[in-house]
Parts: C-alpha cells; sequence; structure tokens
C-alpha cells in the first residue's frame, strides 16, 4: 500500500491502468463498485493537527478527490459537513463512519446542487450543526464526454455548468457571510482548463471558468483575510471517469501519457487541499496547485 509518508519512487507508487481499468458505471457512480477500488487515503492519511477544530463543508465527500478530501480533513481535527447526492448514500456512509473513527462530527447532506436553494441550506446547515465554517472546498463536479458538439444537449451543457460553475457560485456567496479571517475556499479544476480534450467541450470550458472565477473571488475577500484557492487535478482514477467522463474503452491507458507515466489516485490530491486550508499557505491567494502528474501548465 503506497504510503505518503515513507520516500519512494512516484512512478511506481501507484499502479498503471491497465485492461480492468475498462468499466462502466451510471452517472454518478459509486467507488465501492470499482476495479481496482481507487485509494482515497482510507488506510493512509496520518493527520497532525493541521485543522485542529475548524469546520469543513466538503462537496462530491463520498466518492474520489472528496473523499480523500474528508478523510484527511477529519484527520487534521476538523469536523465535517459532507455533501453528495442522493444516489451516493453507500460511499457517502462509509465516508461518516471513517470520519467518525478519527473522532470527529461527521454532517451528511445529500441533495442537489444544481438547485440555488439547495446550495443555500447546505450553507444554513453546515452554520447550524457546526456553529460556522471555516473551510469550504468545492470538489463536486460533473464530467459526461460527447464526441461532437451536434450531440451536446443544451440540458446536458446546462448541468454541467449548474454543478461546476453557478453551484460555486451559489456556495460560495452564501458561505463567505459566515466566514471569519482565515477562512479559506478551495475549488477544483483540471488539467482540462489548459489541455481542453475535444471531447470534454463543456467540462473543459467549466474548469477555466473555475480558475478564473477564483482569481477574481480572492482579490475581492482578499481584505477580509480570506483566501480562495484551486486544486486543478490531471487524471485521477474516480468514479467521474468510470461513469461517462471517458469512453470505456480509454481507461486501459487512463494517465498513461503523463510524465510520471500513471494514473493519479485521490489520496495524493488530499495534502494539497489540507495545504491550502491550512495557515501553512497564509501567504497564497487566487493561486492555482497543478496535481498532475507532471504536465506542464502556464
Ligand atoms: P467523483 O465522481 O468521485 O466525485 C464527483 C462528485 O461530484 C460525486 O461524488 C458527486 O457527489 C458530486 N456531484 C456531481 N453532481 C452533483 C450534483 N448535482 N449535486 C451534488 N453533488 C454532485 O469524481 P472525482 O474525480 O473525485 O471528482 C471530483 C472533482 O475533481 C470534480 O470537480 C472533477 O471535475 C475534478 N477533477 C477530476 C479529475 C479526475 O481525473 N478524476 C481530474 C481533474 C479534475
Ligand atoms: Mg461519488
Amino acid at each position: 500500500m503506497a504510503d505518503q509518508y515513507k520516500m519512494q519512487d512516484p512512478t511506481t507508487q501507484y499502479t498503471q491502468a491497465g485492461p480492468e481499468f475498462e468499466q462502466k458505471q451510471e452517472e454518478p457512480g459509486l467507488q465501492k463498485e470499482m476495479t481496482p477500488v481507487p485509494d482515497a487515503g482510507e488506510t493512509t492519511y496520518r493527520g497532525t493537527g493541521r485543522l485542529s477544530g475548524r469546520k469543513a463543508i466538503v462537496t462530491g465527500a463520498d466518492s474520489g478527490i472528496g473523499r480523500a478530501v474528508a478523510i484527511a480533513y477529519a484527520r487534521e481535527g476538523a469536523d465535517v459537513v459532507l455533501s453528495y447526492l442522493p444516489a451516493e448514500e453507500a460511499d457517502a456512509q462509509q465516508v461518516v463512519k471513517l470520519i467518525e473513527e478519527a473522532g470527529r462530527t461527521a454532517i451528511a447532506v445529500p441533495g442537489d446542487l444544481k438547485d440555488e436553494k439547495f446550495c443555500e441550506q447546505l450553507i444554513a446547515t453546515a452554520v447550524e450543526t457546526l456553529g460556522g465554517i471555516d473551510i469550504l472546498a468545492n470538489v463536486a463536479g460533473k464530467q459526461q464526454f460527447v464526441k461532437d458538439i451536434a450531440d451536446l444537449t443544451t440540458g446536458q451543457f446546462d448541468e454541467t455548468f449548474k454543478t461546476n460553475v453557478y453551484a460555486l457560485f451559489w456556495l460560495s456567496k452564501a458561505a463567505l457571510k459566515h466566514m471569519k479571517p482565515g477562512s479559506t475556499i478551495i475549488n477544483t479544476a483540471s488539467i482540462q482548463a489548459y489541455e481542453p480534450s475535444p471531447i470534454l467541450l463543456d467540462y473543459a470550458t467549466t474548469k477555466s471558468a473555475i480558475n478564473t472565477f477564483s482569481k477574481s473571488l480572492a482579490q475581492q475577500v482578499a481584505s477580509k483575510g480570506i483566501r480562495v484557492n484551486v486544486v486543478a487535478p490531471g487524471p485521477v482514477w474516480t468514479p467521474l471517469q468510470v461513469a461517462g467522463g471517458q469512453p470505456q474503452e480509454k481507461l486501459k491507458e487512463f494517465g498513461s501519457k503523463t510524465p510520471l507515466g500513471r494514473p493519479g489516485q485521490p489520496a495524493e490530491m488530499a495534502p494539497a487541499y489540507v495545504f491550502l486550508a491550512s495557515p501553512e499557505s497564509s501567504y497564497i491567494s487566487g493561486e492555482t496547485l497543478n496535481a498532475n502528474g507532471g504536465m506542464p501548465t502556464p
């Protein structure tokens, strides 16, 4: 099992993709049904009290990158509100259990972030149950590949933007009313913001919007002592990819074109979200931290 604390070769720290990576699920997909099951740090992430007593919201917290972030935040000492879709209850309950085992509070709030009222309700629930919000980690996202613009429906275009961009706006707007100096917002872009795939027209466009949104908002709230940053993952092994994010036949080579030559695992993303949430990154705002296997970015 890969461990983030011992020196090792990052090219072999996790497995390459191969034929066993070819699989298909319906959107949004379940992590527990994947082969191999992604590593979200369940048995490896060790906290060192870097987020002691913080109150955090993590969207997409049931699986993939959000799951790794929720586990890491709890082990660093934060209480966590988890946002996810009702269909993902089975994955979410595993995360609730891991957070409770870390001795922290987990509040599970299933619902649809495409709905502005739900976004406001999620923030209100965090304030009521945890007593405030110090960290908003926006990790939820929608990615469905479509090969030809002629087949990209207005419905999908709208849902991708609602999930990836509008929800960010609604959640940030509502959360900022409650955030004190020292609070942080961490958003999730992608390598797709700089190297858009032809089959991810709508998705890639939202990911560059997220970078720009974050750089603008970071300046707006800096004088309030609130920082806004972004993590931009490369190819990471998660349900998003097997539930319509990529054509099934492409999964056997997933991540193989990165300089490190393999897909990333959610566990490798979490430390970036911890760093950007903690005062260790106190002089960093409006920045995008690329965690993408070594692909050059602007
Ligand atoms: P994932 O499927 O595990 O997580 C995405 C989550 O988004 C889902 O678990 C779901 O809970 C949530 N979600 C989607 N639509 C929602 C809605 N309408 N309401 C509420 N929640 C909703 O996959 P992941 O790869 O961990 O994705 C997390 C983030 O990472 C996304 O923003 C994605 O764009 C980004 N990302 C992923 C990769 C990758 O290769 N996996 C690369 C770059 C960026
Ligand atoms: Mg999920």
